[in-house]
């Protein structure tokens, strides 16, 4: 059984779907492993370790040939695939809506692609549940983010010469990336508060010794799954109202706010951005999926002309790339646990597992997901009912898009989502 890993092609991705550590739990496994030369270097993990690791190194074409298994950071395209065992896994971030011409190319080639955003979030899973090790990371490196563009210090510091107040941040949205701003926007010495839809999300602030505000006209938008649920419009109006005064008295404001396959909603308007003081920085993690700012620049550092600096970085987990690979890694380690026969060292997959069904899109030369509309496409099998999609944009869908054809003419993968994180401008 042979599990391949490929460095990942898309601009400014830094993560890789194996670690030296993994990839000897891979072989503990009863596989046997290789690696892409390269693959780890940006998340400073060189070849020579994983060869230390007793993984085989060496080019592309090598590495996929005859593999059960790729593991991937981001959907790898069709193309470059060739040579992989017929009916071959391929597990990893697939982000499929808006990209089913891919998906259905996967199918059309006989891949089995498994999305691992897809994974439902049951206590069994929590070990695999990518979605959370990586957001967590991108909480915590949105406080550091912000602490870095802002020019004051975030404790009260005591000094002889006199005291500095300390800053006050606010988070918007505290699900698993808010809740790790607060904490470490707490560590840090900062005055928190934070706000969500979700009534329950009150309790988790507050045990994080921050302050939680929510409007009396929102009772609770909890909707299934923990998930929250679109607002109406009257309590959209009840949000921002609450917003806008306090938004106006905020030193930091990190937004993180989603709901599942809806673009991001829009929480700080353009008029509460200039009521800020200048030299206040915004950093809206929702920036890939829209933003929740109506002046951020996906990929981009801008600055108003209020003096209000607004980072809407990209692939913000990948700016941790050594501590996110490691998390997302040891992710896909327990999922692979749960489909491989660790005597008969083999793949012993059980399809009416939930955690399988959920998560594989791809089949047996057949889309099977409910959720994955590609057009000519036969479910193999009846429709499950599936975790709520969370890479976003379900709107983005093309249900025209005709499915790709033979591997060698499939587009490749989607073009990078992260590029230009670096780039500064105004706005
Ligand atoms: P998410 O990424 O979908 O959204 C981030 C946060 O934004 C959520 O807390 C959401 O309520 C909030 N939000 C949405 N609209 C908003 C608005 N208009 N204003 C303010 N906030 C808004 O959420 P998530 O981080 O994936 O977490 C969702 C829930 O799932 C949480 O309750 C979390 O604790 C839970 N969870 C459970 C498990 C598990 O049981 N295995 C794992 C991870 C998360």
């Amino acid at each position: 059984m042979k599990i391949a890993v490929l460095r990942e092609r898309a601009d400014g991705e830094t993560r890789v779907a194996a670690t030296p550590e993994t990839v000897a739990k891979l072989i503990g496994l009863g596989a046997t492993v290789a690696i892409e030369a390269g693959a780890g270097d940006a998340a400073r993990f060189p070849d020579a370790d994983y060869a230390a690791a007793g993984a085989s190194v060496g080019p592309a074409a090598a590495t996929v040939k005859d593999a059960e298994i790729v593991l991937a950071v981001r959907r790898p395209s069709v193309g470059s695939l060739l040579g992989i065992t017929p009916g071959a896994l391929v597990v990893g971030i697939m982000d499929p809506y808006g990209s089913e011409g891919e998906i259905g190319g996967y199918a059309k080639v006989g891949l089995t692609a498994i999305a691992m955003e897809f994974m439902p979030r049951i206590t069994r899973a929590q070990v695999m549940d990518v979605l959370s090790s990586q957001a967590n990371l991108a909480g915590y490196q949105a406080v550091i983010d912000a602490a870095g563009a802002f020019d004051r210090a975030m404790p009260m510091m005591m000094t002889a010469a006199g005291t500095v107040r300390p800053a006050k941040v606010f988070v918007m949205g505290a699900g698993v990336a808010g809740l790790q701003a607060i904490a470490t926007a707490k560590r840090l010495g900062a005055v928190v508060t934070a706000t969500d839809v979700r009534a329950a999300a009150g309790e988790q602030v507050e045990s994080l010794g921050a302050k939680f505000i929510m409007t009396d006209a929102l009772k609770d938008a909890s909707g299934s799954g923990g998930y929250a649920r679109e607002l109406t419009q009257d309590e959209q109006a009840a949000q921002a109202a609450l917003v806008a005064g306090h938004i106006a008295k905020q030193d930091i404001v990190i937004t993180t706010a989603l709901i599942p396959g809806r673009p991001a909603p829009k929480l700080v308007s353009r008029a509460m951005v200039e009521s800020m003081a200048p030299g206040s920085v915004i950093v809206d993690l929702a920036a890939e999926r829209g933003g929740n700012v109506e002046v951020t620049q996906p990929g981009k550092v801008a600055t108003t002309a209020n003096g209000v600096t607004i980072i809407g970085h990209l692939n913000v987990p990948g700016r941790l790339a050594t501590s996110a690979s490691q998390l997302y890694a040891r992710n896909l380690v327990s999922f692979l646990e749960t489909l491989i026969d660790k005597k008969e060292k083999k793949l012993a997959i059980n399809w009416d597992d939930e955690l399988v069904k959920a998560t594989v899109l791809t089949r047996g030369g057949a889309v099977v997901h409910p959720n994955i509309k590609v057009p000519g496409a036969t479910p193999l099998e009846a429709p499950v009912a599936a975790d709520p999609a969370k890479t976003g944009a379900a709107e983005k869908s093309t249900p025209g898009e005709a499915p790709a054809a033979a591997a060698d003419d499939v587009t490749p993968a989607e073009p990078a989502k992260t590029g230009a994180a670096d780039k500064k401008d105004s706005i």
